[in-house]
């Protein structure tokens, strides 16, 4: 049996892989700085699983995290997934300076690419937070990124996101924005549920459930729309005894999570950002 040909889709996962004790664990005012959980296992079953479904994804990751763990980077990359950059810090971008600003989105690129040897197309904010469009998308120009995935556009989050401006699709910078930018760089926005326009992504996805879950992808696909929707891999991990959490982090992660994703990937053809956007094809 051929399951691309049985496939309900194409959806884009993206992993965005950054350090347990990094703010990414949310605001929290405690970081879970006692972390002492691996992530290296985890990655290699999720790589694992990737393989068996001959999927592939976009690992968005935290350029620091190579110096912590050389080898980890290498591996991804090796298995013909994409990496792009999801900063070099992970701190918020809102709360920077340019100068800081610059160095979190040049720094991390450099850092990739002389990793992996190849070039790094994309960024992804750290919370989605980003400070000024111009200033962030001019910076991403300089650094020669072809998109972003920095914006959704879901109902306003309070102090997090959303901005139902933003095109559901994919689009150019330069014909949404009225600021000089290079023609070709594009936002790939975090996917919404077209009717109540809430993520399904991470928290969301664990939260909500997988019904919410399967009629958001399935929905956005009747609308033309490859679905783009993120995980981290401590949500891989169970984390029900990790106390300084807040529960939105620890509901259903661990196995729950992992099945789904099992499910999605055997369900749907699974591709990374660079592949839906065809940018290898359009290189000049
Ligand atoms: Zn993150």
């Amino acid at each position: 049996m051929n399951r691309r040909n049985n496939s309900k889709g194409k959806v884009c996962l993206t992993v965005d892989l950054e350090f347990l004790n990094q703010k990414s664990l949310s605001e929290s005012k405690t970081k879970a700085e006692s972390f002492d959980l691996d992530q290296d296992e985890i990655v290699e079953n999720l790589l694992s699983l990737l393989d068996e479904t001959d999927s592939k994804v976009t690992f968005f990751v935290v350029a620091s995290l190579v110096e912590e763990n050389p080898g980890l980077v290498e591996r991804i990359s090796d298995k013909g997934h994409e990496i792009a950059s999801h900063a070099l810090t992970h701190k918020n971008l809102r709360e920077m300076t340019k100068e800081e600003m610059r160095d979190e989105i040049g720094e991390s690129k450099r850092i990739l690419e002389e990793k992996i040897n190849e070039e790094v197309l994309g960024f992804r904010a750290p919370g989605l937070k980003i400070l000024g469009d111009k200033v962030f998308y001019q910076l991403l120009d300089e650094f020669n990124y072809k998109y972003s995935s920095s914006k959704i556009p879901s109902l306003p989050i309070p102090g997090w996101y959303g901005d139902l401006s933003i095109p559901m699709k994919p689009f150019r910078i330069s014909e949404f924005y009225d600021f000089e930018v290079d023609n070709r760089i594009f936002e790939v926005p975090v996917s919404v549920n077209p009717f109540l326009r809430l993520p399904f992504s991470g928290n969301w996805l664990r939260l909500l459930g997988h019904n919410y879950f399967y009629w958001s992808l399935d929905k956005l696909i009747e609308k033309d729309i490859i679905p783009v929707f993120y995980i981290h891999p401590w949500e891989l991990m169970d984390l029900s005894a990790v106390s300084n959490l807040p529960i939105r982090n620890k509901i259903r992660s661990g196995t729950w999570l992992f099945n789904k994703i099992r499910k999605v990937c055997e369900r749907y053809e699974i591709d990374s950002v660079r592949n839906i956007l065809d940018i290898n094809k359009n290189k000049d």
